[in-house]
């Protein structure tokens, strides 16, 4: 198995991590019921996306939607 020759600088090391930020996630209000919600995603709290019903809330178990409501405080 190969090994490196020299150990990575501090300089070498951080100018490599310079790029590991990271980013602010694009999230907007969603239209129908004003949450916050990521782009090109349907709603997690409405299940709205393009302006129509896409998925059934009702469906899920009281269990999954104590964990859709620890994700939306994640975010918030
Ligand atoms: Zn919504």
């Amino acid at each position: 198995m190969p090994v490196p020759k020299y150990r990575t600088s501090a300089s070498k090391r951080n100018m490599r991590r310079s790029h590991h930020a990271l980013k602010n996630v694009g999230v907007s209000a969603c239209p129908n019921c004003g949450e916050m919600k990521l782009p090109h995603v349907a709603c997690p709290s409405c299940g709205h996306y393009k302006g129509r019903q896409v998925i059934e809330l009702s469906k899920f178990t009281p269990e999954a939607d104590s964990n859709s409501e620890s994700t939306t405080t994640d975010k918030a």
